[in-house]
């Protein structure tokens, strides 16, 4: 069987490593179409909770990650004045306990790096932007920019939000503007040395801005993104910059953590943030999507990238164990990731209204809430957390995933 993926991002990226791991047993050939003239991330952090961890780990990245990521110690919801803790969950303390794999933040440049010097350079091409693809009888064919053509048995579009495979074969609706921006940069750890940041995962939350911040890079950075309304022109763009004078007014009154890590940031970074509408199909005969081209998904939850890592290996799986017939097998992979991956979109969009809350009576109830949730809790993981980390993909792919269909749903 020869599959074609689009896009080399990092679901697409984790699926030819997956693939690679079952390609001799299973007779299966693949080839990774990517359309950058080389593997390379921009200068941000991403966080990958133990769900996606684990996959990485089969993948052969556990002693990669383990050398250039950061693991926190607890997750804190923080309150944007005072600086107080409103909840905290552990994570380093129970991760690998509880759930068999770390937490972790990571710089997205060195993830890509561990994945692209694993890749298949035979499997890989770049500079090979897909303009249309289709599928006749048992074959699937996808034409490039540079007039090249390619056919194999199965397309897997990993082409992101702005998928070309989605526009052309499921849905032309553009993304969803969601009428926030997140604002980014990156600081030396050493430079910020005197603030007393700890290598915990913080959220704070304030009126209608949010900032998140943590350790990447082995501990040698700081991370923070700021999300915060904003209607204007914005572009959805990992490059496009900003000033920093613009962000410092809005943080005036902030304890001083967020607002000295604006402070100290050569060059800040901002995008307009999207989402899509949850599809009713993501499978068409031999063509699947997967990753944000399936389930672009707003950042509040962290899900976005393990979603996609999710989404490889079970793809994978199904893949290597219905060889036999393809638009079955990417059926099952469907029926296996749409319900949980579009939940995700959900709670995404939902969790944006309740960070940025403006009212100061709604924001104490909010408190309150949480507040009374880690008194109950007795200090352990939130049943969101324990229904997001608990997901083996392996398990989900062998159907013995009992335990974490069996969790409250949230
Ligand atoms: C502010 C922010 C913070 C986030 N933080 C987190 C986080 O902490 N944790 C987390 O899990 N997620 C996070 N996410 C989400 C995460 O970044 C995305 O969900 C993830 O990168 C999606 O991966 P992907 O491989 O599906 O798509 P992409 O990363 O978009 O990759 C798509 C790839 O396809 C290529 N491509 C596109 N079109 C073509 C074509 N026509 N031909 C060939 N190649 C093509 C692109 O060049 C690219 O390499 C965050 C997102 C934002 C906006």
């Amino acid at each position: 069987m020869r599959i074609i993926i689009v896009g080399a991002g990092i679901g697409g990226s984790a699926l030819a490593l997956a693939l690679e791991k079952f390609a001799a047993r299973a007779d299966i050939d693949y080839l990774l179409l990517e359309q950058a003239p080389a593997l390379t991330e921009v200068g941000a952090g991403v966080q990958l909770s133990p769900n996606g961890v684990r996959i990485l780990e089969w993948l052969g990245l556990g002693d990669d990650l383990a050398r250039f990521a950061v693991e926190p110690g607890a997750h804190q919801l923080k309150d944007w004045q005072s600086g107080e803790t409103v909840l905290q969950t552990p994570l380093r303390a129970v991760a690998q306990k509880t759930f068999g794999a770390p937490y972790y933040h990571a710089h997205r440049a060195d993830l890509i790096d561990a994945l692209a010097t694993r890749l298949n350079p035979r499997r890989l091409r770049l500079n090979a932007k897909v303009v249309s693809v289709g599928q006749s009888g048992d074959k699937v064919g996808v034409a490039l920019a540079d007039g090249g053509r390619e056919s194999g048995d199965v397309l897997i579009a990993a082409d992101g939000i702005h998928s070309i495979v989605r526009n052309q074969l499921f849905n032309p609706e553009a993304p969803r503007p969601s009428g926030y921006l997140a604002w980014r940069g990156m600081v030396p750890a050493d430079r910020a040395a005197h603030l007393g940041i700890e290598q915990q995962s913080v959220a704070v939350m304030g009126p209608r801005l949010s900032m998140v911040f943590y350790f990447v890079s082995g501990g040698r950075r700081i991370n923070w993104i700021a999300i915060g309304a904003g209607h204007d022109d914005k572009r959805e763009s990992w490059s496009q910059t900003a000033s920093k004078a613009d962000l410092q007014d809005s943080f005036a009154g902030w304890y001083g953590h967020p607002r000295g890590l604006v402070d100290l940031t050569e060059q800040l970074f901002v995008t307009a943030l999207h989402d899509r509408e949850p599809l009713p199909t993501w499978v068409d005969g031999r063509i699947a999507l997967m990753g944000d081209a399936a389930h672009a998904m707003l950042p509040y939850h962290a899900q976005g990238a393990v979603q996609s890592i999710e989404d490889a290996w079970v793809l994978a799986r199904c893949l290597e164990m219905g060889r036999d017939d393809p638009p079955a097998a990417l059926l099952r992979y469907q029926a296996l990731r749409k319900d949980r991956a579009q939940r995700l979109q959900r709670h995404s969009r939902n969790a944006e209204r309740w960070y940025h809350l403006d009212d100061p009576d709604e924001i104490a109830r909010r408190n309150a809430r949480l507040a009374a949730h880690a008194r109950n809790s007795g200090g352990g993981v939130t049943p969101q957390q324990a229904w997001l980390f608990s997901y083996d993909a392996e398990k989900a792919v062998l159907g013995t995933d009992d335990d974490w269909r069996a969790l409250r749903e949230w």
